[in-house]
C-alpha cells in the first residue's frame, strides 16, 4: 500500500483530523473509488464539505453535498450552514433555495444551527449589493418573470427570513440577532426594534452583537434620546468597552448631530481599531469639523494604525473643503504608497478635490486613468463640476455628453456643472436643452441652480425680458442672488427700466442685498443719473448697510494665511506693501487704470486709491508672490466676488510676474495668465 493511501486511511478513519484541502481531495477521491459504506461515513463528508468551504473551494464543496446525496448519505446536521455559507460566498440565490429545500425535506430546517445559516442566507440576499447581483443572477438564469418589481421581491425575501425564524422550535441570541439585524440593514426599523422588546419578554439578553444592530437605527432616525439608552444598557452591561459598539456609538452621535458626544466616547474606548478611527473621522468631518477629522487622522497615524480605503473617503473631501492643496497632495501620495490610487471611490474624491483647490489639470488626469468601466456619476459629476468651475466649459460639455454614452445617469449636481458651463460659454441653445431634458428625460425636478444658470445665460445672451418671464415663474421661489444675475445682465446690457424693476425683485426678498444697491447704483452713475445714484447711496447708509467684509487666504509652506481687506497686521505687512507699491508703478507702466466705480465710499479719490489698492486678494497675491519661487503658480481663496479693478489689477500682475495666478472667488475660479482671465472677464 502506498504511503498516500495509508494516509488516506487512517483519516477516513478518524475524519476529524482533516485540515488541508489536499487531505480533504485524497479523502474525498478515496471515498468515491471506495464506495464505502454510507452510514459510517456522514461525519467524513462533513469534514470534507467544510474543510472545502473553510478554504475557500466553494464549489467542491457543493460537489462533494451531490457526491454524498447521490451515494444515498444522509447529510450531518452541521453541514447545512457550510453550504449555505458556500451559496451565499457564491452569491447564488437559487442554489440557496435549493438548500434550503433540501434541509425541508431532510427534516433539518428545525434544527438550530440549520435553520439560523438559513436566515442568514435569507438576510444577506436583502442587503442591496448582493441584491443587484441576484436579480442579475435571476435574469441570467431567464426564470424571473417580473424584473421590475424589486419592492415584491424584498419584500418577499423579508418574508422568508421571518417564516424561517418563526417555525423554529428553539432560537438562541444567535437567531434573534440574525432576524433582527436583517430587519434593521434592511431599513424595516420599527420591526426590528419591536423584536429586541420581544427578545427581552423571552428573557433572552441582547448582546453586543444586538446592539450594534440596534445602533444604527437611531442614527438613522436621528433619535439621541434612545440612542444614549442603548448607550446606558451597554454601560451597564460591560458592552461600552466592546470595540463594535464603540464604533456604533460614535457613527451614532455623530449621525445625530452630537460630534462632542462621538468624541466622548472615541476616547473611552480602551481598544481602538482601524473602524472606530474611521468612525470618528467621519463622524467628524460629516458634521463639517474637516480640522478635527484631520487632526483625527493625523493622530491616527502617529498611533500606528494603517488607515482603510474608507479612512480617505473622509479625509480627501475634507482637504476639499479646506481648499488645503498641500495636504491633499500628501494625501495623495500616501494613497498611491498603499496601493488605493485604484479605488473608484478614492479616486473620484481626489478628482473632486484637485479641481476645488484649483488644479483642474490634475484632477482631469486622475479621472482620465479612471477605468471606462468604473466611471460612475460620482466621478463624472466631479470631474463635469470641476470643468464648470474653472470655465472649462466645452470640457465640462463634451464630458457630460460622453457619459450619456456610457450609459450613466446624470444627477441633481451634474445638471448643475454642465448648466454652469453652457451659462459661462453662452451657449443658450444647449442649456435651454439640457434644463428641459433634466425633468422630461430625467426626472430630477430643476432645483434653484439650475433656474439660477438659466436665467443667468439667457440674461447674459441679452435675452433680458425672456429672462425675467423665467424668473418669475420659476416653479421654486427666486432668491435674491438670481434677481442679482439678471441686474448684472441689465448692467452689462445697458436696460436701465428693467434694472428698476429688477432691483425692486432683490430688495423684496433680500432687503439687506448690499451688491445689489452698489449695482444700481453704478448702472445709474453709468448713465450719468446722478441723482439716482446718490438717492440709493442715502438709502443704503440710512439703511445701516455694510459689506461683507472681504477676505482671502492663501496657503504658503503648509500653512494658511489669512487677510482682510486693508489689514495690517500680517508680520510680512511692510514688505507686502512695498511689493505692492512696486507692482503698481510697473502695471501703470504697462497701461493699468485704475477703476474706482465699485468703491462707494464718500472720500476721495486718493482714499479710494488706497482702499482697492488693499483688497483682500491684492495682498494675499503679493504675499505669494514675494513668499514663493519664481514660476510657482499662486492659488487665493476670497469670500465674495472679486471686484471689477481687482480682476483688471490681477491680469497685469499675472503677467509681470510671469506666473499664472489662480483666484477663487464664491462661485467660480478664476485663471489669470498672461494678461488675461480663463473667464473671459464675464463672472
Ligand atoms: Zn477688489
Ligand atoms: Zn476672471
Amino acid at each position: 500500500m502506498s504511503s498516500t493511501q495509508s494516509v488516506t486511511r487512517r483519516i477516513l478513519r478518524n475524519p476529524n483530523t482533516v485540515v488541508s484541502t489536499c487531505q480533504a481531495k485524497q479523502l474525498h477521491a478515496q471515498i468515491v473509488k471506495a464506495r464505502a459504506t454510507p452510514h459510517s461515513h456522514s461525519l467524513a463528508w462533513l469534514c470534507i464539505i467544510k474543510c472545502y468551504v473553510a478554504h475557500g473551494l466553494l464549489r467542491h464543496s457543493l460537489a462533494a453535498f451531490n457526491l454524498m446525496r447521490a451515494s444515498g448519505v444522509c447529510p450531518h446536521r452541521h453541514a447545512f450552514p457550510s453550504l449555505l455559507k458556500a451559496s451565499t460566498l457564491l452569491k447564488h440565490f437559487p442554489l440557496a433555495q435549493s438548500l434550503h429545500a433540501s434541509a425541508i425535506r431532510l427534516g433539518f430546517h428545525f434544527d438550530l444551527y440549520t435553520a439560523n445559516a438559513l436566515m442568514n442566507v435569507y438576510s444577506k440576499f436583502h442587503s442591496h449589493n448582493v441584491f443587484d447581483q441576484f436579480s442579475q443572477t435571476l435574469q441570467y438564469h431567464n426564470n424571473y418573470n417580473n424584473t421590475n418589481s424589486d419592492n415584491n421581491n424584498f419584500a418577499v425575501k423579508i418574508d422568508c427570513v421571518r417564516k424561517v425564524f418563526d417555525r423554529m422550535p428553539v432560537r438562541d441570541v444567535v437567531s434573534w440577532n440574525t432576524v433582527i439585524a436583517g430587519n434593521a440593514q434592511n431599513g424595516m426599523y420599527e420591526e426590528a426594534l419591536d423584536m429586541v422588546r420581544e427578545m427581552g419578554r423571552q428573557n433572552l439578553r441582547p448582546d453586543s452583537f444586538t446592539l450594534s444592530s440596534v445602533l444604527p437605527i437611531f442614527a438613522e432616525h436621528v433619535d439621541v434620546i434612545k440612542g444614549k439608552e442603548i448607550h446606558g444598557y451597554a454601560v451597564r452591561h460591560g458592552f461600552d468597552k466592546d470595540v463594535f459598539i464603540g464604533s456604533s456609538l460614535i457613527d451614532m452621535y455623530a449621525k445625530c448631530t452630537h460630534v462632542e458626544l462621538s468624541v466622548r466616547a472615541f476616547y473611552l474606548l480602551s481598544n481602538r481599531d482601524a473602524i472606530s478611527w474611521n468612525s470618528i473621522i467621519a463622524g467628524c468631518v460629516q458634521n463639517g469639523r474637516f480640522d478635527q477629522g484631520l487632526g483625527f487622522f493625523r493622530l491616527m497615524l502617529t498611533e500606528k494604525v494603517k488607515p482603510m480605503q474608507v479612512s480617505f473617503s473622509s479625509v480627501v473631501p475634507a482637504c476639499a473643503h479646506l481648499t488645503a492643496l498641500n495636504l491633499g497632495k500628501q494625501l495623495h501620495g500616501y494613497i498611491i504608497r498603499l496601493g488605493f490610487n485604484g479605488n473608484k471611490f478614492i479616486a473620484s474624491s481626489l478628482v473632486d478635490m484637485y479641481a476645488k483647490c484649483g488644479n483642474i489639470k490634475m484632477a482631469r488626469y486622475i479621472f482620465d486613468r479612471i477605468e471606462m468601466r468604473e466611471r460612475d456619476m460620482v466621478s463624472w459629476t466631479a470631474i463635469i463640476m470641476g470643468c464648470a468651475m474653472h470655465g472649462h466649459a466645452l470640457d465640462a460639455v463634451s464630458l457630460f455628453e460622453m457619459m450619456l454614452v456610457d450609459g450613466v445617469k446624470p444627477c441633481y449636481v451634474s445638471f448643475i456643472g454642465v448648466l454652469t458651463a453652457c451659462n459661462h460659454s453662452g451657449l443658450v441653445d444647449e442649456g435651454w436643452k439640457y434644463f428641459n431634458s433634466m425633468k422630461s428625460e430625467f426626472g430630477i425636478a430643476p432645483g434653484l441652480e439650475h433656474y439660477a444658470a438659466v436665467a443667468d445665460l439667457l440674461g447674459r445672451a441679452g435675452r433680458l425680458e425672456e429672462a425675467y418671464d423665467f424668473i418669475s415663474n420659476m416653479a421654486v421661489e427666486p432668491t435674491g442672488s438670481v434677481w442679482s444675475a439678471l441686474l448684472a445682465a441689465c448692467r452689462a446690457h445697458k436696460n436701465i427700466e428693467l434694472a428698476e424693476k429688477v432691483v425692486d425683485k432683490v430688495l423684496l426678498v433680500d432687503p439687506e442685498n448690499m451688491g445689489a444697491y452698489v449695482m444700481m447704483s453704478n448702472i445709474y452713475s453709468a448713465a450719468q443719473r446722478w441723482r439716482d445714484a446718490a438717492k440709493l447711496r442715502v438709502n443704503m447708509r440710512k439703511k445701516g448697510l455694510k459689506k461683507t467684509p472681504g477676505c482671502s487666504w492663501i496657503e504658503v509652506g503648509n500653512k494658511v494665511h489669512t487677510f482682510l481687506a486693508g489689514d495690517e497686521s500680517h508680520p510680512y505687512y511692510d514688505k507686502i506693501n512695498e511689493a505692492l507699491s512696486i507692482l503698481l508703478e510697473q502695471m501703470e507702466k504697462e497701461g493699468y487704470v485704475l477703476d474706482t466705480k465699485e468703491v462707494l465710499h464718500d472720500v476721495d479719490e486718493e482714499h479710494k486709491r488706497n482702499l482697492l489698492r488693499t483688497h483682500s486678494e491684492r495682498l494675499a497675491i503679493a504675499f505669494g508672490i514675494i513668499s514663493t519661487t519664481a514660476g510657482t503658480t499662486i492659488r487665493v481663496i476670497k469670500n465674495i466676488r472679486v471686484c471689477v479693478d481687482c480682476h483688471t489689477a490681477i491680469k497685469f500682475m499675472a503677467k509681470i510676474v510671469g506666473r499664472e495666478i489662480i483666484v477663487r472667488d464664491n462661485s467660480r475660479f478664476h485663471h489669470f495668465r498672461n494678461g488675461s482671465c480663463s473667464c473671459g472677464d464675464y463672472w
